[in-house]
């Protein structure tokens, strides 16, 4: 395994993260206790977890594990997370997590599902950002950190607003990555840590080895271990956290980390123009579609479009809409035709009769 800094706060984590948002069962806590005891054998030291994961059970199932974690030199860093904005709904949420997982502090506590700078406008004028930090001097957090689904520059202008946060966790992938890239950059500049989560599109990749073939470096053993790599290599990325549900989803992430010497710089500028210019006819999230006049949030749609190219079930595509990204198929028919969008994009993609389609998805 590798250990990266998790920015300023002298924490090393292991490069790939235990995320508990996928546990094989959540009836059965045994399961769930065996894999997060698997995952700490096998050297990872950063554990993810939030309230309503798994029907509700992914905390719990955390505090049964953590109260019976294989002894290991390695050290155990926790997480989870509360996207309440007003101070005192925060504080409940932190404390329910804390009794949950049977802890006294949480490592890393994330202001958590950031949407827009709106949103986050709301966690500050809420309370919930003061309570945080209220709650890191009682050494209830570790370090008070933001997750957020919004694009690079607004998770830059937050980072250099808010110098009290340590840390960012975001979707981050090799499908994806240039409609965060600024975000990542911004706080390796910073020097905060960031946390990659759906660092495999959600299990897109390896569902569809053939489709990402080409995400592939020379020495990759297949898709998982080269986005896995990929995300790594990256200097502004301290961990990639995988959804696990297996223990053999495990050794594969693990597995991925041996015998591998991280990409060099100019290295992986070429695998990103490579994997760029290879997406053929799948949004890359480059964002330079956009203003649309109509206020469209033109990548999101776009990346659940992708999600119908793969052929994702339809549940797949509606959690996309509901959970993701907080939208409905109405935005989307609010497309006027004027054809700006197309005639900035990169991948010359059919964006209109792509709306038209995403218009008509039924919720
Ligand atoms: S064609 Fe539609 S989506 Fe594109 S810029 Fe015009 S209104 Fe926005
Ligand atoms: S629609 Fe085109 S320009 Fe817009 S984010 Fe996707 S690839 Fe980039």
């Amino acid at each position: 395994m590798r250990y990266k800094s998790y920015g300023q706060t002298g924490k090393q984590l292991s490069a790939i993260g235990f995320g508990g948002m996928r546990l094989p069962d959540p009836r059965n806590h045994d399961a769930g206790v065996a894999l997060l005891h698997a995952a700490r054998r096998a050297g990872i030291t950063y554990f993810d977890t939030a309230p309503f994961y798994c029907d509700d059970q992914s905390e719990a199932i955390f505090g049964e594990a953590l109260r019976s974690m294989p002894a290991s030199s390695l050290p155990l860093y926790t997480s989870s997370k509360c996207s309440r904005p007003a101070a005192s709904d925060f504080r409940r949420g932190l404390e329910k997590s804390l009794a949950r997982l049977g802890l006294p502090q949480i490592t890393f506590f994330h202001l958590w599902c950031v949407m827009d700078p709106a949103d986050w406008k709301s966690r500050v004028a809420g309370g919930a950002l003061r309570e945080a930090l209220k709650a890191k001097e009682e050494g209830l957090i570790g370090h008070v950190c933001v997750s957020t689904h919004m694009d690079g520059p607004a998770i830059a202008q937050l980072l250099a607003e808010h110098p009290e946060i340590e840390g960012v966790t975001l979707g981050y992938c090799a499908i994806n990555f240039p409609y965060r890239r600024q975000g990542v950059e911004a706080a390796r500049r910073l020097e905060k840590g960031v946390v990659a989560m759906n660092p495999l599109g959600g299990g897109l990749i390896p569902q569809h080895p053939d489709a990402f073939a080409f995400i592939r470096a020379p020495g990759d053993p297949d898709v998982v271990a080269a986005a896995l790599r990929f995300l790594v290599s990256d200097p502004g990325i301290t961990t990639a956290l995988v959804g696990f549900s297996s223990e053999a989803h495990v050794a594969a992430a693990v597995g991925a980390m041996e015998d591998f010497t991280p990409h060099s710089l100019p290295r992986l500028e070429e695998i990103r123009a490579a994997i760029q210019k290879d997406f053929n006819e799948m949004c890359t999230g480059c964002g330079y579609c956009l203003p649309c006049p109509q206020g469209i949030p033109i990548p999101r749609f776009m990346d659940i479009h992708n999600l119908m190219q793969l052929k994702s079930s339809d549940d797949d595509i509606r959690a996309r809409y509901k959970y993701h990204w907080d939208m409905t198929p109405a935005k989307a028919a609010e497309c006027v035709e004027c054809g700006l969008c197309e005639s900035r994009c990169t991948q010359h993609l059919p964006i209109i009769a792509r709306l038209r389609k995403l218009a008509a998805f039924q919720m």
